[in-house]
């Protein structure tokens, strides 16, 4: 069975018992390894493909919101016995004088980007970490297989005499070896600027949404009681023109959730304009040399980075300055936007998932959801048990709507001077169940 019989997908069913496939995974981080778990549990075969020429993937400390496809991935995928967030139990705006101005109840799991890395890479291959133990094999489910420092460069379609052929994915790694491996599917999960997606559709471009994202974490137990007294087990927020922060506890040292050993997690949206000398500073690392997307962590030039503490103590609530002034290893992520027009080339042979489909605006809070979202119903697809008009329909829609969410937010919070109702109106929106989302018909043509 191959996806490319027309036939076969206009009537939407894939029969997955017919033929054990082998799916290149293209991306080995979050999207990647929830593609590969919710299909080697179908019984497939899956070889991830990750250029990074280290083992594991190094994480940058910081959070993540687990939203409600996040939770029902590691509900379906997840056989390690150990909790997988901490609880945020209500959403508050503060003033700039740090007083509680709107507060709401409102349940959310907040957790990090390691701890759900570890999780995944037990659960898919068998890594072994302090974050939590490796669950025994299934029986039945296909081969994991991860393999690192291996850079995606081209791909080319082989017929072969078996129906349909495959795709040959060729690579390359740090030493300058190369090879190429053969896939039936290959699933593009290689992010925002996706080698995958570049080859099949060139003209997408990622582009610089005028502002940056100053990240980083510091231990609760280090922060001021006023502090701790605020925001802890809360989502806290402040807006001012120009400026949007907001701030969670996640889990600490090899996940653990206990009170007292988690992080103060931030997220700080500062406008830096497009080819300004702000820009190049704070994007320029202690050696000189100018990061394009990512500055990480402990690398930020410490001139760079006493600016910017002068001017959260100059512009934030107390608490967000003492949060943004206490992290030793601050990073620094440009927002950008992109969108794939598809996620689906060379007749269903290639797959776009995750960032490589859509890369968000953080403020949707949803990068790590597409990614499990992304996972579920593109199994369920192979499966059988989705229609492939609903899988097209289900997730472009997520990608492109939420995509332009993302973009809305962000022209709202940074570059707008509009009042809090409108940013708490933004936020609750952004918090709608995706499964009572509404996509406008732009968002699910095809
Ligand atoms: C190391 C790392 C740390 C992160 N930390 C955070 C965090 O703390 N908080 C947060 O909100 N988000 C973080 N993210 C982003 C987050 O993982 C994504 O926004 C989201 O989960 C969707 O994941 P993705 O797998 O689609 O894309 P990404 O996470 O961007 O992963 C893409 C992967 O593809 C690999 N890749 C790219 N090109 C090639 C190629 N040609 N060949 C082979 N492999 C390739 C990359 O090395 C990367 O591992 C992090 C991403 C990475 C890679």
């Amino acid at each position: 069975m191959v996806l490319s019989s027309t036939e076969e997908q206009k009537e939407g069913q894939h029969d997955s018992s017919k033929k054990k496939l082998h799916f290149v995974i293209v991306g080995g981080s979050l999207g990647g390894l929830a593609t590969g778990l919710a299909l080697k549990a179908l019984g497939h075969n899956i070889t991830i493909l990750e250029r990074n020429p280290k083992p594991l993937l190094q994480d940058q400390g910081a959070g993540i919101v687990a939203g409600g496809d996040t939770l029902e991935f590691f509900k379906r995928y997840n056989r390690c016995n150990r909790p997988l967030a901490v609880n945020s139990y209500a959403r508050q705006y503060l003033d700039r004088e740090g007083n509680i101005v709107h507060k709401e109840e409102m349940l959310q799991n907040m957790t990090s980007w390691d701890l759900t890395y570890n999780l995944m890479r037990a659960n898919y291959d068998g890594v072994e970490s302090p974050y939590c133990e490796v669950p025994d094999p299934v029986p039945g489910d296909g081969k994991a297989v991860h393999i690192h420092d291996r850079n995606v460069t081209d791909i080319k379609e082989e017929l072969s005499s078996d129906e349909g052929g495959g795709v040959r994915v060729f690579w390359k790694s740090s030493q300058g070896d190369e090879g190429s491996i053969l896939a039936d599917i290959i699933v593009g999960a290689d992010g925002p600027s996706s080698t995958i997606r570049k080859l099949v559709q060139p003209n997408v471009e990622r582009k610089y949404a005028g502002y940056c994202a100053l990240r980083g974490t510091m231990p609760e137990e280090q922060a001021s009681e006023e502090t701790r007294k605020t925001c802890s087990e809360r989502f806290t927020f402040f807006h001012c023109p120009g400026v949007q922060i907001l701030t969670y506890l996640i889990p600490g040292k090899d996940g653990t959730v206990e009170p007292g050993k988690r992080l103060l997690n931030f997220v700080y949206y500062t406008n830096f304009p497009e080819g300004s000398d702000e820009l190049e500073e704070i994007m320029t690392d202690q050696n000189g040399r100018r990061r394009p997307i990512t500055m990480p962590p402990g690398m930020t030039d410490p001139q760079a980075w006493e600016k910017q503490r002068k001017l959260a103590r100059e512009r934030l609530p107390p608490q967000f300055a003492e949060i943004v002034c206490g992290t030793n290893k601050p990073f620094v992520q440009v927002v950008t936007d992109v969108l794939s027009l598809e996620h689906e080339y060379w007749g269903g042979k290639i797959v776009l998932i995750g960032d490589a489909l859509a890369g968000f605006r953080p403020h949707t809070v949803a990068s790590t959801s597409q990614a499990a979202f992304d996972a579920m119903i593109f199994a369920d697809y192979v499966d059988g048990k989705v229609s492939r008009e609903e899988w097209k329909k289900q997730t472009l829609g997520f990608a492109r709507y939420i995509q332009k969410r993302g973009v809305d937010m962000g022209k709202h919070s940074q570059h707008m001077d509009l009042p809090l109702e409108d940013h708490i109106h933004d936020r609750n929106v952004a918090s709608t169940p995706r499964q009572e989302e509404v996509y406008p018909e732009w968002a699910t043509a095809f």
